[in-house]
């Protein structure tokens, strides 16, 4: 790895400009009804249409359009009316047919953008980008080519031939590696939320090729550009481009040129190496597509998307911690997955506008005791037992004094996992949960018992120490055995100080 010095790294600027593949998540593929799954018995999943046999004609799935167009709503994109698709020819062992089927003049979305906040946890920084989008095309991918360890050969799985995939592509805004990184996690979020792709980077359901290039600070016109392939994760995709980005001002800053090429990035070194120089690639030839006529967008079909078009995550945050009054924090992490945002929803549902306890109350049981759960059994809320009417009805019983959170998460919760469908208040009596303690009756003699256990430390509290509050409400909770409303004891115990 060249070493470039701190000061001369801070005399260029990085110019980073994406493309992002994104398999689209339909039942068959773009042009041929063979089966767009993932992980099939290899070669299993062809027709003569999909290898461009003679004699067979493709035809266009209609929900991929759907979901291209989908993407292009959500991010601000023209929508054009008139789409054709081209030849790009080429020769490699996983692409049978000789070329491949793209939308290269007319691009299904058009323009868009999406803006960015990217921290870093290291440094402390954060910022923000508003990244332009070239265009988003539709597509089909290649097949397979498997190099296995030790052998000679390269093996071919054909199955992902012809799948569909939309390119998302930006202009050149990005600035910043962690930009790109804060670019590719949202892209990921939304095309989840959307239903477009599963976004899975490791299985490359989702791909991520970052266009590089440096120059010296204060130049306008732009550098000469290297394609990186080969990253499967957010944090590679930024390892990669900071690699490149100081082998690129090495080079230039010794007074050599930077070389048009694709390289690859290796994760385990976290270096880049050359794999083609564009110079030695072929001319695709492009040329319209014969066998798939013009593809004409209605006003009805387009009509029918946007209004299918699911709420987006910044959307939800805002009403998050608009209407239900959520700090930043939740509604952002509750917000990361339509799951996770669908599930609160359902959950908040019937509250009274203003029950700002009870939505804290519940967006702590989901990124507490239940992220815990989902995380500790490999499960999402997809698969999870619990209903969201269940939730309400613990939150409510927390709320009404009857439930301790704490113990509820420990105990109550697998009993709910097991047998959701009955009541949480039933689950809770039986469990012994359920708390009788919130009349003062029950609760004066133990808060009388522990200030005599603590004599010193109540004079001080009368003295003004009134952080000792908390360690009179933690002894006071253990004497009732968790079974107490935490609210209650607490106005009870400081009653006691302020009058005794
Ligand atoms: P190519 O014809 O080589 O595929 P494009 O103009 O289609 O190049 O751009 C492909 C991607 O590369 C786009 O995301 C674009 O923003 C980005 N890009 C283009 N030029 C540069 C550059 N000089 N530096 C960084 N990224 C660039
Ligand atoms: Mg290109």
């Amino acid at each position: 790895m060249p070493n470039v010095s701190p000061s001369i790294l801070a005399d260029y600027e990085l110019v980073i400009g994406l493309e992002v593949h994104c398999q689209l998540l339909t039942q068959s593929k773009i042009f041929a009804p063979d089966a767009a799954a993932f992980g099939g018995e290899p070669n299993t999943d062809i027709s003569p249409i999909t290898l461009a046999h003679p004699g067979t004609l493709p035809r266009l799935n209609r929900r991929a359009v759907e979901l291209a167009i989908r993407m292009g709503l959500a991010l601000g994109s023209h929508i054009a009316r008139y789409n054709v698709f081209d030849r790009k020819n080429y020769f490699y062992p996983d692409l049978p047919k000789g070329f491949q089927t793209t939308q290269d003049k007319t691009p299904i979305c058009q323009g868009g953008q999406l803006e960015v906040q990217w921290r870093d946890q290291a440094s402390k920084q954060s910022g923000q980008a508003l990244v332009r989008l070239n265009r988003i095309h539709l597509e089909e991918d290649a097949g397979k080519s498997i190099h296995p360890a030790e052998a000679s050969h390269t093996l071919l799985d054909l199955n992902r031939a012809g799948t569909a995939l939309i390119e998302i592509v930006t202009e050149p805004d990005l600035r910043r590696a962690e930009e790109a990184g804060a670019f590719l996690a949202e892209i990921r979020r939304l095309v989840r939320y959307l239903g477009v792709c599963d976004g899975n980077l490791e299985q490359g359901s989702m791909r991520c090729d970052a266009n590089v290039s440096v120059r010296r600070r204060g130049q306008t016109t732009l550098g000469r550009k290297v394609e990186v392939k080969n990253m499967n994760s957010v944090r590679n995709v930024q390892r990669a481009i900071e690699h490149e980005f100081e082998r690129q001002v090495a080079l230039v800053a010794a007074g050599g040129q930077v070389v048009s090429e694709t390289r690859l990035f290796n994760a385990d070194n976290g270096q880049t190496y050359a794999m083609r120089t564009k110079e030695e690639l072929n001319d695709y030839r492009y040329f319209p597509e014969p066998d798939l006529a013009p593809v004409l967008i209605t006003d009805e079909f387009l009509q029918a998307i946007e209004a299918a078009m699911p709420a987006m995550p910044k959307a939800l945050q805002a009403q998050f911690t608009g209407q239900f009054g959520l700090p930043a924090y939740d509604a952002e992490v509750l917000t990361d997955e339509k799951s996770t945002a669908d599930y609160f929803l359902a959950v908040a549902d019937g509250w009274p506008t203003g029950a700002t306890s009870r939505y804290k109350a519940a967006s702590n049981w989901l990124m507490g005791p239940i992220k815990a759960y989902l995380n500790e059994t490999s499960t999402d809320l997809a698969t999870f037992p619990v209903p969201p009417a269940r939730l309400r009805e613990v939150v409510d019983l927390q709320e009404a004094g009857q439930l301790n959170f704490g113990q509820a998460a420990k105990q109550l919760l697998p009993a709910l996992v097991a047998q959701p469908q009955r009541p949480a208040a039933e689950l809770a009596q039986q469990l012994g949960l359920l708390l009788a303690a919130t009349d003062e009756g029950a609760l004066l003699p133990l808060i009388q018992s522990v200030l005599a256990k603590f004599p010193a430390e109540v004079a001080a509290y009368r003295k003004g120490k009134k952080n000792l509050q908390g360690l009179f409400m933690g002894e006071v909770m253990k004497a009732a055995q968790g079974k107490a409303d935490p609210k209650k004891v607490s106005e009870l115990v400081r009653q006691a100080l302020e009058t005794a």
